[in-house]
Formats: C-alpha cells, structure tokens, sequence
C-alpha cells in the first residue's frame, strides 16, 4: 500500500544526506509538497506528518483544498501559470507566488494584495535555458522586472525560481542550477538588497539543486505518487 509516511521520510533522507555532503544545516532548504492532483486527503496525511508548505498549480482546485483544510495553518505557495483575471484570488490566498515572469501580473499581484496580510512573496520564474514553449522571464528581462518589482510595498521580492528541462547528467543539471544562483547574486548586487530564496530541484535533482544553493526544492511524485 502506499504511504505517504513513508515517501515523505525517503525524501527527506535525501534532503539530509544532500545538505550534509553541501555542508549546509538541514533548515538551510525548505521543502515545499507540490500536491497538485492529489486529494486535500493527501495532504492532510502530509501534514499529520509534520509538512507545513505546500505548492499549488490549478487555482480552482487549489482554492477547494483550502476551503477543506481551512483549520490547518498551511503555507501555501503558488506555482503555476498566472492568468491576470487569477491575480486577485491567488494576491488573496497565497504566502508565496514562485511563478511571475511578467510586470503586469506583479503590479496586479500588488494591487490586490489585501492590506491585513503580510506582503507577497514573490520569486520571479527565469527560462534558464530558452525553451520557447516554457514560461518564464528571459535572464536579460531580469534586472528590469526585478527593479521595478522591487518598488512595489505589497511584494516581497525574495529570489528566483527556475524549472530546467530534464538532465539526466549530476554534472550538467549543476551547471544549470549554478547559472541561477549566477542570476539570483547579481540581482541581489544590482538592487543593493539581499535575495534569500532559490527555489530550484525537484524529484528528480534535488541533490544538484542543493549542492548549487537552492533553499526551496518542490517535490511533488517523490511524496504523493502519480497524480490523479
Ligand atoms: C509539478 C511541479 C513540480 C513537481 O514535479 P514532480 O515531478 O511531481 O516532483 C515542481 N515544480 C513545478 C513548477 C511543478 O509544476
């Protein structure tokens, strides 16, 4: 039968060992549940285990599990793809949003953002290796998005998110990571401000992300098997 118990304790074997051989503490990398597809159920068992950050990609479906597990102090993090007529549930709903790429949705993210809560965090999606197909800003579309960002008193601008195709090389997939931690340093030079957050490595990498300095890695089919 499967456990969700368990995945979640090989998963974070994983996050030990590899925060280990990086020589980094073990709460120097937050893992974030990626549970789209998956039953509110699912991740209630999730957190009876001790998981308190969760990512979601589907708005509505995102918003039916908050309603279920309203009672839970949840961290929730958005990830997916933002539409502009999204923008003000998601400013609403959300501690984190790891996928703006573009001004438009950050300003409407901004506007939004009811005054009771704290400001949004935000990491900006970077196509780190030029997919057409893929969302994301361009890295030379960076230093514009994030000063202007930065002006923005309902936003937190905390780093970069990145989503690399597939490598199945340790070597290659660190070189990926290395070129966003690149990006996220020199952001944080041009702004004068200190860029905490490297949101980077899934199933698949998490060990190359970790060894190249990601502090959010987002595990989705290692903890909830397929989706549903
Ligand atoms: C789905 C998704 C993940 C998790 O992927 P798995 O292969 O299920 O671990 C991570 N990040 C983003 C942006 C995703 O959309």
């Amino acid at each position: 039968m499967y456990k969700i118990v368990d995945k979640l304790m090989q998963v974070e074997a994983r996050l030990q060992q590899a925060t280990t051989i990086a020589n980094r503490s073990r709460d120097s990398v937050t893992l974030l549940a990626v549970s789209k597809g998956q039953p509110a159920q699912s991740l209630q068992e999730a957190f009876a285990q001790g998981q308190r950050d969760f990512g979601e990609n589907y708005l509505q479906e995102a918003l039916d599990k908050q309603e279920t597990l309203r009672s839970l102090p949840i961290c929730w993090h958005f990830i997916g793809p933002i539409q502009s007529n999204k923008s003000r549930a998601i400013a609403e709903n959300f501690a984190w949003v790891h996928s703006v790429d573009r001004l438009k949705i950050a300003q409407r993210l901004n506007d939004q953002r009811p005054p009771h809560l704290p400001p949004l965090n935000i990491c900006l999606q970077v196509n780190i290796d030029d997919e057409t197909s893929k969302s994301g800003a361009a890295p030379n579309e960076l230093p514009g998005l994030a000063q202007q960002i930065q002006q923005l008193p309902r936003l937190k601008l905390r780093g970069l998110m990145a989503l690399p195709a597939p490598q199945s090389d340790p070597l290659r997939q660190r070189q990926v990571f290395a070129q966003v931690r690149t990006l996220r340093d020199q952001l944080g030079a041009l702004l004068q401000t200190e860029l905490d957050t490297l949101s980077m490595g899934m199933s698949a990498d998490l060990e190359a992300a970790i060894a190249e300095g990601a502090t959010i890695v987002r595990v989705g089919t290692d903890i909830f098997g397929a989706r549903h």
